[in-house]
């Protein structure tokens, strides 16, 4: 740990004493009202940097840099922009670990899961910079009267807005296809969370990106982000949030008719059969809530378990969350480290009171951990039923709530008795009855009999209240991209 914070610290040095500030048409600038506000590490609440607090005039800055840069940048060959999209992907690894570093400090997030996600971020360049020189290819559709070509043009300059949980990857994996597809971006950040994603702006920059082509704007989801989202010259929104904030986008773009995709919340049920094996199920469950500190879109938030096997199945799983180690996030060892701030952290440990009240049991955790920052024991309810708030509310916290069902039909009920409908994993070794659970379940992605593994080509997003639109693939350029149809006479 000591040389772990003695390599952060030699990072933080001049982000401490510059600021994290815009980067707007390739110059690094502070927010034109002057104005700032501080992000602070949710380990002892100390100072990171101080942030520019933007507003509408630095969004419109930044969109006119993007809008003069986009005819250039999409008029570039795809086999021009494949090679500055992998610079960036080997300028992200060569700074791989002072990334892991910021973002587990800005965070909370514990370094043993956050060491690979800049390397993931290199990865999510990589995918979709192969794939530019093929973004605009179409097809041809004759009819007796016409040929028609069928090609696609990307959509312009668009706004991404990303969410504090895993800010880096998050953004890579929203900026990488946006480039890829010819467009120009105006990034707005989590005001929690800014420091890795100035490090990212950097690289672009040292890559060779043409000025304008990705912008940096620092700021409020209610300033920055709400302006970004109503500027007539941005063409579509990218956004990661929660669910409510979805819906107040799609009211703000409401006027300029803005495209938006969407990847919101979850409640993600693990649904464990008594044919399953229960070690690996085990094994997936705890890993898929208590990781990340269990802020995480697709985490598996509720356990659904056949009452035949839950006495075992809780007895184990008790004895597995009393053992995970909370920590510092720079520690190695540590699995589950403090939650992103005092807002958050409130809105985590008002659930230990709902729970009870409800009527339901905390088998494990229900408090917080020490006394400065903002740890909490992971947690275990138990005895819950799929009314109760525990077991329809996001808690985005390292926080179980297991639910008992009878059989099939009824963990069915259960499992879709929610407003969302992003993620679901299923452990049983009944071949029939994955396929039909898997048919009739509500979620965008399902696993069977595996842990969320994300592969790039496969589409991500979720139903019903969890997302709008699926990135991955050519899904990715569905959003950025344009069709367009010309037909010749013949
Ligand atoms: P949030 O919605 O509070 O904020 C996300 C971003 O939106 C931030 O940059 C914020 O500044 C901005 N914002 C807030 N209000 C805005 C407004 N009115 N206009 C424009 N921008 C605005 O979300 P959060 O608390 O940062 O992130 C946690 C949420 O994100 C959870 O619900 C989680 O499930 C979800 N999430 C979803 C996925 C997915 O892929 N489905 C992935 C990660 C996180």
């Amino acid at each position: 740990l000591t040389t772990q914070l003695a390599k952060l610290e030699a990072h933080l040095g001049r982000y401490r004493s510059e600021g994290l500030q815009n980067l707007i048409n390739g110059e690094t600038c502070a927010a034109r009202s002057g104005a700032h506000f501080e992000t602070r590490s949710p380990v002892d609440e100390s100072l990171i940097a101080t942030v520019s607090r933007s507003g509408a005039d630095d969004i419109d800055a930044a969109t006119k840099a993007a809008k003069a840069a986009f005819p250039e940048w999409a008029a570039m060959s795809g086999a021009k922009r494949k090679a500055i999209l992998h610079k960036i992907a080997d300028l992200i690894e060569e700074r791989a670990e002072e990334i892991a570093l910021c973002e587990c400090w800005d965070t909370g997030q514990a370094y043993r899961f956050m060491s690979k996600a800049a390397l993931r971020g290199a990865e999510n360049f990589r995918f979709f910079a192969d794939k530019a020189p093929s973004a605009r290819d179409g097809q041809s559709l004759p009819s007796p009267q016409h040929m028609n070509v069928t090609t696609r043009v990307p959509i312009g300059p668009v706004g991404i807005i990303t969410p504090w949980n895993t800010p880096f990857m998050l953004s890579t994996w929203k900026i990488a296809p946006a480039l890829a597809a010819g467009c120009t971006i105006v990034h707005k950040p989590a005001e929690f969370s800014p420091l890795t994603a100035r490090i990212l702006a950097e690289i672009a920059h040292d890559a060779g990106l043409p000025a304008g082509v990705w912008n940096l704007v620092n700021g409020f989801g209610e300033e920055a982000g709400k302006a970004l989202t109503e500027h007539p010259d941005i063409k579509a929104i990218a956004f990661v949030g929660e669910s409510k904030t979805g819906s107040m986008i799609m009211k703000q773009g409401a006027d300029t008719l803005k495209r938006v995709h969407f990847e919101l919340g979850g409640k993600n049920p693990v649904v464990v059969f008594e044919d399953a094996d229960l070690d690996r199920a085990l094994d997936a469950a705890v890993f898929m809530i208590y990781s990340l500190n269990g802020e995480r879109c697709t985490s598996s938030s509720r356990l659904l378990v056949q009452e035949s096997i839950a006495d075992t199945l809780e007895a184990k799983l008790i004895e597995r969350v009393k053992g995970l180690k909370v920590g510092h996030p720079l520690d190695p060892a540590t699995e589950v480290g403090p939650l992103i701030h005092k807002t958050h952290f409130d809105k985590v440990t008002s659930y230990f009171a709902i729970a009870e009240t409800d009527g339901a049991r905390i088998a494990v955790g229900g408090g917080r951990k020490g006394n400065e920052g903002w740890f909490v024991q992971p947690t275990l309810f138990t005895g819950a039923n799929t009314s109760m708030r525990i077991a329809q509310e996001e808690i985005f916290g390292p926080v179980l709530t297991s639910i008992r069902f009878k059989d099939e039909a009824d963990a069915l009920t259960i499992a879709n008795d929610v407003q969302y409908g992003l993620a679901g994993y299923l452990w049983t070794n009944d071949l029939t009855r994955a396929l039909r659970f898997s048919n009739a379940l509500e979620a965008g992605m399902i696993w069977v009999n595996s842990e969320n593994v994300r592969h790039l080509p496969t589409p991500f997003g979720g139903v019903k209240a969890s997302g709008i639109g699926r990135d991955g693939g050519d899904w990715s350029f569905e959003f950025y991209m344009e069709q367009k149809n010309i037909a010749f006479a013949l």
